[in-house]
């Protein structure tokens, strides 16, 4: 389908477009494009999203052999490629949602029409920023204890935080390390009580307050020990340590929606089961609406979903119901499209 822009330029315009080239984004492009529908996919700056600076991943289904990551991405953009997925190595700068057809405009000054959106811009870590953090990713350096806690059996690790995500990793890791130290910069938790019980009672877990992080080093490219500085004395310090995992919060890449989708409370767009936002044909998957799994699996199985959600929507817009995009889809159990009142 072609329109008329307001210079009198011909544009196509798009079934669907996805923004970003995460686990979900090329899921969702992936299966709609095997849906016939011939999505555009714009990659954001990040071209495979976290998964691209993952060194090793051992818990995606179908790898008993593990993979790298930009060994995982390349078949993720394979696969969605091999169906029709038009791949845009760009970065979404404005999305234009209270018409419809949606507008899509980008760094490179491209503008897009698109009867419906598939958001997975995904989320990334909070960075300690010290020497030898990036150098030590993957090597050591984690931000995820479901995904790299079994690396280390039987090992000593470091925990950087003090909220529940720090907590809570701080007790899974206990299941393999030997020892979990807990440094936290203030001298209490901001985690949840229940979860700071739990913490105190473990045997395997000890906590150092008023203590920050200020250097990550390693031998042989492998991480042997960080060096701290005490917050209240000043005084420096150093511990040996085979993993140090940072747990000092998660930013979701919401810069787009801010004033356009609902977000929740931490900045997470709020989706209903069947990955629909509150704008009728606007979906979104992966990290960037998850702040519990935060798994390649489970960004996968999401992108899956707010793809067939995409699609359930175009046939009902085909059959000719109109768009009303004051009404929130989220209220209706059933996949449709809300009816013009
Ligand atoms: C170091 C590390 C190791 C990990 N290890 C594992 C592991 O072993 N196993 C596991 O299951 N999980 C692991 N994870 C978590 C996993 O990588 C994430 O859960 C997953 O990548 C989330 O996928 P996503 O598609 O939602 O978003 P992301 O992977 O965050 O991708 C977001 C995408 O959106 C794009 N984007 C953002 N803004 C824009 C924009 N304005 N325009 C266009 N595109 C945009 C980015 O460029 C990027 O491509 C790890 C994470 C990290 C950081």
């Amino acid at each position: 389908m072609t329109t008329t822009n307001g210079h009198g330029d011909t544009q196509k315009i798009e079934n669907v477009i996805v923004v970003g080239s995460g686990p979900a984004g090329f899921t969702a492009g992936l299966y709609a494009a095997r849906a016939n529908l011939s999505p555009l996919l714009i990659t954001g700056n990040e071209y495979g999203g976290q998964v691209s600076i993952t060194y090793d991943i051992e818990n995606y289904p179908g790898f008993p052999e593990s993979l790298s990551g930009p060994e995982l991405v390349e078949k993720f953009k394979a696969q969605a490629e091999k169906f029709g997925t038009r791949v845009e190595f760009d970065y979404v700068t404005e999305l234009v949602l209270d018409r419809h057809p949606f507008l899509v405009r980008t760094e490179s000054g491209a503008e897009y029409q698109t009867r419906a959106l598939i958001l997975c811009t995904g989320a990334r870590p909070r960075y300690l920023e010290v020497p030898g953090e990036k150098e030590f990713t993957g090597k050591g350096v984690s931000y995820c204890a479901t995904c790299d806690g079994f690396f280390f059996r039987g090992k000593d690790v470091i925990v950087v935080g003090g909220g529940d995500s720090a907590a809570e990793e701080a007790l899974f890791l206990t299941r393999y390390a030997s020892r979990v130290r807990i440094l936290h910069r203030r001298d209490k938790f901001r985690a949840s009580k229940i979860l700071q019980d739990r913490v105190f009672a473990n045997a395997k877990i000890e906590v150092i307050w008023n203590t920050v992080v200020t250097e990550i080093f390693g031998e042989n490219g492998t991480v042997t020990g960080v060096k701290t500085r005490n917050t209240v004395t000043g005084e420096a310090g150093e511990l040996k340590t085979d993993g140090v995992f940072i747990f000092i919060g998660h930013i979701p890449n919401n810069d787009l929606f801010h004033g356009k989708l609902d977000l929740d409370e931490d900045g997470y767009l709020i989706t209903d089961r069947k990955m629909r936002t509150n704008v009728p044909g606007v979906f979104a998957a992966g990290e960037i609406q998850d702040k519990v799994f935060k798994q390649v699996a489970t960004s996968v199985g999401q992108g899956c979903a707010a793809a067939m959600s995409a699609t359930r929507f175009l046939e009902e817009l085909e059959a000719g119901h109109a768009i009303d995009l004051r009404t929130d889809p989220r209220e209706f159990m059933t996949p449709r499209a809300a009816v013009m009142a």
